[in-house]
């Protein structure tokens, strides 16, 4: 394969110096006639690359997995996971492909991975390729989250193959450049503890520590203290998931980042009505990763990564459950502590006092009954914080808007026993709650106009305003609207 002068990546491979049997080494295969149709233009600068460059012919390829960069060492993952419960001893990257390691601006160890770059031997009976809907929904989803603050992966570059893919009918291919601060998932744990390879959970466990978890290796028991590190990283992620509305849709093990990271952006989406039972995803058909279940499943994932760690917390295999029981139960603090001072941010209380969480939940479930939408119940209610007049805006999305009023006169009375005034209020619940989310109608319409229409237009667009999501934007309005009642989505699908 040819090499390019042109576009420098600044490698620094540290998971292909690993043991043979963490990955398979596989070159990405050629496509057709690639053609960039997205360049992450900050990101790129941010992670050392010249943008310009990559939006060349020559970076397109790169970007398109048919020219190797130098210094790219490209592998294919090794991981296993529980799939809807059933364990899978050997998934691995069957359509992604690690090009390499580079250190971002602020220091940190990304790696930049090609998704829908052709099969490895991890493909079984899939393609080993992508189609541009789901490549697209990735990009959308994954940039508004980071715009949100919540960590998660993020999307280089998509390109277009000229290929087609087949699906339930042929469909444009695509490939989605990830960068994420690594792609460990608890599933690469399991992978090794279902061989019974305790080398090589320990070595994995190593590299963690030392990427993701660097407190940990000074402490007295790493281990434990890299369980512990796992365990408050989940748990405020998933925090942070439920207080934007958002539902992964296949919190697997394997989709289970060990850095903390929302990764793998398949059937995912965002509420509109405020329904704790909600579920988008096509395949579970069980609600087994409902809104509401998640922090539940990110528990259960983590028992999973505890079990592997056993051998590493102790020789004593009952001090070792003891142990790792012990960590597990910190979740349900933790989360709770990250949901609720979450929810006092939503709300606008600066301080915290006995009856805050009713206050909050007598909210929420008023919503549910009332199907109120869920991102412009709270930011309008920053704004009703600056001036009761603007309540009008606020109880009009409750069926029954008297829901509002009765909850409306608590929540005064209980901000108005602090200190800070109204539009300190107003400004503080805004950078809290975002006036704009990828709502799946937008998200349908951006990638049904790319697909059938080669029109980007409403993709830039759609980035465009998610890019500043706590911002009013009032030239773009209408993406804060919820669906008509004809827009509305029901259900997504796998990005397979
Ligand atoms: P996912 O549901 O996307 O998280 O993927 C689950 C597993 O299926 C992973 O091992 C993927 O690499 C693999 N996979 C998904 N789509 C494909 C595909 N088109 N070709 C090969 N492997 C795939
Ligand atoms: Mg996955």
């Amino acid at each position: 394969m040819l090499k390019v002068m042109t576009v420098h990546f600044p490698f620094q491979n540290t998971y292909s110096a690993l043991p043979d049997n963490f990955f398979a080494r596989v070159a990405p295969t050629p496509v057709a006639s690639p053609r960039l149709v997205k360049l992450n233009r900050p990101l790129a600068i941010h992670l050392g690359l010249d943008p310009d460059r990559l939006s060349s012919p020559e970076g397109t390829e790169i970007l398109a997995g048919k020219r190797i960069p130098d210094g790219a060492d490209p592998i294919a993952m090794a991981y296993a996971g529980h799939q809807f419960g059933h364990f899978v001893p050997q998934l691995g990257d069957g359509r992604a492909i690690l090009l390499g390691e580079v250190i971002d601006a602020d220091g940190v160890r990304r790696d930049i991975q090609l998704k829908g770059s052709g099969p490895t031997p991890f493909s079984r009976r899939g393609d080993g390729r992508a189609a541009l809907g789901p490549v697209l929904r990735e990009y959308i989803v994954s940039e508004a989250m980071a715009a949100l603050g919540i960590p998660t992966t993020r999307s280089l570059a998509a390109v277009v193959t000229g290929e087609s893919v087949m699906r339930e009918t042929l469909l444009p291919g695509a490939v989605l450049t990830r960068v994420a601060s690594s792609h460990i998932r608890v599933g690469t744990f399991q992978y090794f503890a279902a061989r019974s390879d305790a080398e090589g959970v320990r070595r994995l466990a190593d590299h963690v520590i030392a990427r993701h978890y660097p407190q940990a290796a000074g402490a007295d028991r790493p281990y434990h203290a890299l369980l512990e590190g796992v365990v408050a990283r989940q748990a405020e992620l998933v925090a942070r998931w439920l207080l934007v509305g958002f539902i992964h849709g296949v919190m697997n093990t394997d989709n289970t980042s060990i850095s903390g990271e929302t990764i793998d952006y398949g059937p995912c989406a965002f509420m509109d009505q405020y329904d704790p039972a909600t579920v988008f995803s096509s395949i579970d058909e069980q609600g087994r990763y409902a809104y509401a279940n998640q922090p539940r499943i990110a528990l259960w994932n983590l028992t999973r990564f505890a079990e592997c760690l056993l051998p590493l917390l102790s020789d004593d295999q009952e001090k070792a459950i003891a142990e790792a029981q012990a960590a597990l139960g910190e979740f349900a603090g933790k989360f709770d502590t990250a949901y609720q001072a979450g929810l006092r941010s939503k709300l606008g209380l600066f301080g915290a006092r006995d009856g805050d969480d009713a206050l909050a939940q007598d909210l929420l479930d008023a919503m549910a009954k009332n199907q109120a939408d869920f991102t412009l119940t709270f930011r309008r209610l920053s704004d009703a914080a600056l001036d009761p007049a603007l309540d009008v805006s606020v109880r009009q999305l409750f069926a029954d808007p008297a829901a509002y009023d009765e909850w409306a006169v608590r929540w005064r009375q209980r901000t108005g026993d602090e200190p800070q005034d109204p539009a300190a209020r107003r400004d503080a619940m805004q950078s809290v709650n975002p006036a704009f989310i990828p709502r799946n109608h937008r998200v349908e319409a951006a990638i049904e106009a790319a697909v059938n229409r080669d029109d980007f237009a409403p993709f830039e667009g759609l980035l465009t305003v998610l890019s500043k999501p706590y911002e009013d934007q009032p030239a773009f309005a209408s993406y804060a609207d919820p669906p008509e009642p004809d827009q509305r989505v029901f259900q997504t699908f796998c990005g397979t």
